[in-house]
């Protein structure tokens, strides 16, 4: 050999020790499950991550042993994120808003030896108890606190836990290829898939998916992460956060507007992450405060599709850029981020703006497709619909304890998304395939359908879904909430699909209801609206 290169493993620990040793002060702020704000350090993060590692190592975990957490966005959270995987064992976040039975299933299938609890949580968990026969601890995440513990036998506590440990305590030396965290999805049919991540996809992951055209945080941003922890691993903005040493905002339980605008104002927010009703609720909740959110310059926007109408009243009257991004639980999960290119720098506000409503491009480290059912590849002409698929360097292979790989023949892992991808690589997301309309053979996007209707004012919420038709086999019907106050009629709202889609693609009928059934992770769920109002227009009279 000519020469040599050092060989440094790719850890989870890594990203953190270099956030506490070039960034030991920069602060992490955290709102406590009691509402409290409190202000701590990436070095003291650190310094109580690594002592969370060696309390597991004393509680007798092994090497691949799962910790779960049922934990809103806070710091002790972000310290169980670090410490369980820079220890070697595996950091599994749980979704509280689950079913009991669900979480059971998680929980036992996943082989958890401990949970770490949110205050929240202490009653739920008590159920839950006798329902998980392998699990040996529950640790509260707090202080001694004698209530929560008289209703769970040997209840631990996170603050004692880690006050029992050696400031020096020193991370293990691990392999990057080593199991480092485990989320489930949420799966609206059949049971919760896991997907295990490694330090190697995850460390990959951070520095691919934080390229500048990708998530683009640097040392100087205030980062808050409103998707939570839970939900794929808070599309890895922990991990980024650490690896660039910037400071955090954990914005804990509430969620609404007035709580999350207030929280920009004091604590200078630059960059935010969410899901589009997030950003729904921050709009109103900026007009009843009157912020004007002066710090903050962009939001990072998925999980599900972004209503076109938040882009201009974002930019417009607040000066905040939506970043459209696209991924998925088996995907750690940034799949695409939306960023323009050179040749876009001339367009004006509504032309970049139309650019802006699709999910955007691979960065470095994933590509996409589009094929057909017999997997053929299609053109990427902007125009041709099909299904997407992924491959890369942080992109799920096998489901956690599954036998058999999840992959095609050929090695790529289809989404069950129907996409366009044009010459340039800008992918739209135009359905999930179960959801996509099939009208006497012609497709229809609900994407599209439910954009549309979201734009008008009087509409809060919106869904399309596939209802039977006797002639067309399916055909568009819209579930529709009002906006408070609002007085519309469902002629009116057809009569604004006019012009903006073809005469066809126009819904056949619009129900209105109080609310729309969410899932877990705040997605609407379609397949109930489909068992309630699937039928809706057999019965009506042709
Ligand atoms: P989950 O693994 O629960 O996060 O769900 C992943 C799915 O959410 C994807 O396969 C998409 O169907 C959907 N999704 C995520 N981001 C977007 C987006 N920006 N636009 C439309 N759908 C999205």
């Amino acid at each position: 050999m000519l020469g040599k290169m050092m060989h440094k493993q790719l850890t989870i620990s890594s990203l953190l020790e270099h956030a506490g040793r070039y960034h030991g002060g920069t602060t992490v702020t955290s709102v406590e499950t009691s509402g409290e704000v409190v202000h701590t350090t990436w070095g003291e993060v650190e310094r109580n991550a690594r002592k969370l590692a060696a309390a597991l190592a004393r509680l007798g975990f092994e090497t691949g042993d799962r910790a779960g957490t049922i934990a809103w966005n806070n710091r002790r959270h972000l310290e169980i994120y670090f410490g369980v995987a820079g220890g070697g064992y595996v950091c599994h976040t749980i979704n509280p808003r689950l079913f009991p039975e669900q979480l059971i299933y998680i929980i036992n299938h996943a082989d958890d030896k401990v949970l770490f609890i949110d205050a929240t949580f202490v009653d739920a968990a008590a159920k839950l108890r006798s329902h998980l026969p392998n699990l040996e601890h529950v640790i509260l995440m707090g202080s001694r606190d004698e209530a929560a513990a008289e209703k769970i036998d040997g209840l631990l506590f996170y603050d004692e836990l880690i006050a029992a440990e050696n400031d020096d305590a020193t991370w293990p030396e691990i392999d990057e290829n080593l199991p480092s965290s485990l989320c489930y999805t949420s799966g609206t049919t059949g049971n919760p898939k896991g997907v295990q991540y490694t330090h190697r996809t995850t460390v990959l992951h951070s520095l691919g998916g934080n390229q500048p055209d990708g998530m683009g945080l640097a040392a100087r941003d205030t980062v808050m992460m409103v998707v939570p922890m839970f939900h794929a691993n808070a599309w890895g903005s922990p991990y980024i956060a650490a690896a660039v040493g910037c400071k955090v905002v954990l914005p804990g339980p509430h969620l609404d507007g007035v709580s999350l605008a207030k929280l920009i104002d004091s604590e200078k927010v630059t960059v935010s992450l969410g899901v589009p009703t997030i950003w729904m609720g921050l709009l109103q909740g900026l007009e009843e405060t009157g912020s004007k959110a002066e710090s903050l310059e962009r939001t990072i926007v998925g999980g599900s599709a972004l209503p076109t109408v938040m882009i201009p009243t974002f930019r417009d009257k607040y000066g905040v850029e939506l970043i459209h991004a696209w991924g998925m639980t088996e995907t750690s999960p940034l799949g695409t981020l939306n960023q323009l290119l050179q040749k876009h720098e001339t367009l004006n506000d509504a032309e970049k703006g139309a650019l802006r409503e699709g999910q955007g491009r691979a960065p470095y480290g994933v590509e996409l497709r589009i094929v057909d059912d017999e997997n053929n590849r299609l053109a990427e002409d902007g125009e041709t619909q099909g299904n997407l698929q992924i491959q890369g360097h942080w992109i799920i292979d096998t489901y956690f304890k599954a036998e058999d790989s999840a992959l095609t023949e050929d090695g790529w892992f289809d989404t069950g998304d129907v996409a366009t991808i044009d010459p340039d690589g800008y992918m739209i997301i135009r359905d999930r395939s179960k959801d996509i309309i099939k009208s006497g053979g012609e497709w229809i996007s609900t994407v599209e359908l439910e954009d549309i209707a979201m734009s008008h004012p009087s509409v809060a919420m919106a869904a399309a879904i596939a209802a039977k038709h006797r002639k067309w086999d399916e055909r568009p019907v819209v579930i529709a909430v009002k906006s408070e106050g609002a007085d519309l009629t469902e002629q009116e709202l057809l009569e604004s699909y006019k012009d903006k889609i073809a005469s066809w693609q126009v819904p056949d009928k619009v129900v209105f209801v109080p609310e729309l059934p969410l899932g877990a992770t705040g997605k609407v769920l379609k397949n109930k609206l489909r068992e309630e109002f699937g039928d809706v227009l057999l019965t009506e009279v042709d």
